[in-house]
């Protein structure tokens, strides 16, 4: 144990029963080198960026050592893989603790990569470098565009290999969350441990993330709704900035309303619903389009963990829940429409919103357009030279937006200004990605990744030095993505 200054670490989690986790000890890695270290979140967590680079500050990084007060633990959780019912827990991953911030709060600290652990199953616990940095990478982008998201503080290259189909360097990240609570977590209390259980995580995730509920007259109904809102906001915002989770499975949906577990998503290039990156998604459960109906799913298998919280009488509790997911998706729609309204620059609203957003997606579908720059080019009136744009059906949508705009009060500055701060200048382009990754991994280069990451930091400044990061690749290739 290193008394290390800055860690202010409890154990919360470790206080309840003992099924919902396994306590463990490291595993330590060989040569630990630390290659990325997020300093700005560092601050936020109280914790000296000098302090973290230090050897000892890298040991902790590693999961060679532990901070004081540290109760290193493995969370035990099961969940729905591809539809499936599954018995999981953290398998490469730990978590050292909860740090509580200069500023309040109280954050996981997880080490993703850090070895073998009772849930590990048939696997070797461990991670490789490029998975880590491309899950810093577009975790902090998502930061970046403003949605909920899981943190990355640093990446350590542990000196090991691991074996993939090949060879490759090992590393572990750091992930900072609200929390690892999952709706697997829920799912693996309700079939594996009693209602009591169930009742102890329920009050555990209401005191962690929702406190202003907990006295509410069914505070399990109302944990329930609270963690609806969060899905509905947040699902919306990834169908708006055209963000692909690609493996939404139950135990990678996060309570907190946070985007959880970066395996095999990636940003969609031209506009299409049926968009899949992940390798393994052969069905397209998870396509760009179903991931607001999936989502839909995911909170009926939480709300059947729930059901025995909600009411005493099977029938009752299940039309609750029933009436609770019809909730859902209004709150998502509603979220997506209010998003939509923002990227055309819209701050009024009128019935015809709907079918005038839904057009435009159609178009973009038809014509192959680029998603994220469609929306660019109507910020900033530059319509030429695009399949989209020369064709007659768009010049017949673009009419009808324009007497929409015309109809509404406001200045055409301040309907620029709304539509620039709701229409990112940069994703993480696909090639972009690979290309910061490819630097780092074959020639340990940073630079490239430094870069992108401070473009991907603020995508809503529409800079000159963004437009060189704007453009996906020529032509479009089929982009794969893989788990890690
Ligand atoms: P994911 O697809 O990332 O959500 O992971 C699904 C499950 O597999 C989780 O329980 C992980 O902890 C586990 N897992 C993934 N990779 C490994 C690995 N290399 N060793 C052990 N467990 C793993
Ligand atoms: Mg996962
Ligand atoms: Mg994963």
């Amino acid at each position: 144990e290193l008394t290390h200054t800055g860690w202010q670490l409890d154990d919360s989690y470790s206080r309840l029963p003992e099924i919902f986790y396994s306590k463990f000890t490291v595993n330590p890695v060989r040569s630990p080198n630390l290659v990325i270290l997020n300093e700005a979140l560092a601050e936020t967590l109280g914790l000296n960026a000098e302090d973290l680079r230090s050897e000892d500050g890298v040991a902790i990084l590693a999961g060679n050592r532990v901070p004081e007060g540290s109760v290193p633990l493995a969370q035990a959780y099961a969940g729905h893989q591809f539809g499936n019912f599954t018995m999981l827990g953290d398998g490469r991953a730990l978590l050292i603790g909860e740090q509580l911030t200069p500023s309040g709060k109280r954050l996981d600290i997880q080490l993703k990569g850090s070895g073998r652990t009772p849930y590990s199953r048939g696997g070797d616990g461990r991670a490789a470098l490029r998975p880590m940095l491309r899950e810093y990478l577009i975790s902090e982008a998502m930061h970046g565009l403003g949605i909920p998201t899981t943190r990355s503080l640093a990446v350590v290259e542990t000196g090991e290999m691991v074996r993939r189909e090949t060879a490759l360097p090992g590393a572990v990240m750091t992930r900072i969350a609200d929390s690892h609570l999952r709706v697997g977590t829920f799912q693996y209390a309700a079939r594996f441990g009693t209602k009591e259980d169930v009742k102890t995580l329920a009050d555990y995730a209401l005191a962690r993330h929702f406190p202003h509920v907990q006295d509410a007259s069914n505070p399990y109904l109302a944990l329930f709704q609270e963690v609806i809102k969060r899905q509905a906001a947040l699902i919306a915002k990834w169908q708006l900035a055209g963000f692909i989770h690609g493996v939404m499975n139950t135990d990678n949906m996060a309570i907190s309303g946070e985007t959880i577990d970066y395996g095999p998503c990636a940003f969609m290039d031209s506009f299409d619903p049926k968009t899949v990156f992940s390798s393994i998604d052969v069905q397209g459960r998870y396509a760009y389009g179903n991931q607001p109906m999936i989502a839909g799913w995911n909170l009926a298998r939480f709300a059947e963990s729930l059901l025995p919280l909600l009411h005493d009488t099977p029938e009752e509790a299940v039309s609750m829940a029933q009436e609770e997911l019809t909730q859902y998706i209004e709150q998502f729609q509603s979220h997506w429409l209010a998003g939509m309204r923002k990227k055309l620059g819209l701050f009024s609203e009128e019935p015809e919103d709907m079918a005038l957003a839904e057009e435009l997606l159609n178009l973009m579908h038809a014509h192959t357009a680029d998603y994220t720059n469609t929306f660019r080019a109507l910020t900033f009136d530059k319509l030429q030279g695009s399949n989209l744009f020369d064709a007659p059906e768009f010049k017949e949508w673009h009419s009808s937006w324009q007497a929409r705009l015309d109809r509404q009060e406001g200045s055409p500055e301040a309907r620029q200004q709304l539509m620039r701060d709701s229409n990112p200048a940069v994703i993480p382009r696909n090639h972009r990605v690979e290309e910061a990754l490819e630097a780092a991994e074959f020639r340990g280069d940073y630079s490239v990744l430094h870069r992108l990451l401070e473009v991907l930091a603020n995508p809503y400044a529409h800079s000159p030095e963004q437009e060189a990061y704007a453009q996906p690749q020529e032509p479009e290739s089929g982009y794969q993505t893989f788990c890690g």
